[in-house]
């Protein structure tokens, strides 16, 4: 496993929600730029994603943020990055998240997030990638989610290492302890 200096962030775009969202998202950003992390995301300004890059920012981190180019048009992109890398499209933004990243961690979201958790959790078991993803169960958010792997587990669908394989954490703090966790 390389050594972690760049965490890929996936979470929710929308802001729509209670703000106990946000504002663990923001922090955790600062505690990534606190522990020298810079942060790789989707490059949004928008609801968790722009907490999390502000957090990092105003922590003084590095904040590098990928857009593809179609969504670039449609959509505010945050203006204060460190870097900002435009792709063709979805997949290859996936791809360049994961060459520059060596972690992944999920925070409450919808559907774009869990799309790029169950592909970071594909690419695992199918070994292309050995990198740890985090899951940030931020008020049992994920509960759920969790339980239902378990079950596709039980049924035989994936083994029980690819769901015990994510790492849990419950606060900022075990976020943090949980990525050195080797
Ligand atoms: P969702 O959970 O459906 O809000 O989707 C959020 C995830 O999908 C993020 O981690 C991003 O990588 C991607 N995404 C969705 N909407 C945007 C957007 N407006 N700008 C950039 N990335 C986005």
């Amino acid at each position: 496993m390389s050594k972690i200096s760049r965490v890929c962030v996936f979470c929710g775009a929308s802001g729509q929600g209670d703000k106990k969202y946000q504002e663990q998202a923001y922090a955790v950003g600062a505690a990534l730029a606190q522990a020298g992390l810079a942060v790789v995301y989707g490059g949004s300004d928008t609801g968790l994603m722009g907490a999390v890059a502000n957090g990092a920012l105003e922590a003084k981190g590095k904040v590098i943020g990928i857009l593809p180019e179609d969504l670039k048009t449609q959509q505010g992109w945050h203006q204060g990055l460190t870097e900002t890398h435009i792709t063709k499209n979805f997949f290859e933004r996936k791809k360049l998240m994961a060459k520059l990243s060596q972690a992944f961690i999920v925070l409450p979201g919808g559907i774009g997030t869990a799309d790029e958790l169950f592909e970071f959790m594909t690419y695992t078991q199918l070994e292309y990638h050995d990198h740890p993803i985090l899951i940030f169960n931020q008020d049992n958010f994920y509960d759920k989610l969790i339980e239902f792997l378990r079950h596709v587990a039980d049924e035989k669908f994936c083994s029980h290492d690819d769901v015990n394989n994510l790492r849990v954490a419950s606060t900022v703090e075990e976020l943090i302890a949980a990525l050195h966790n080797d």
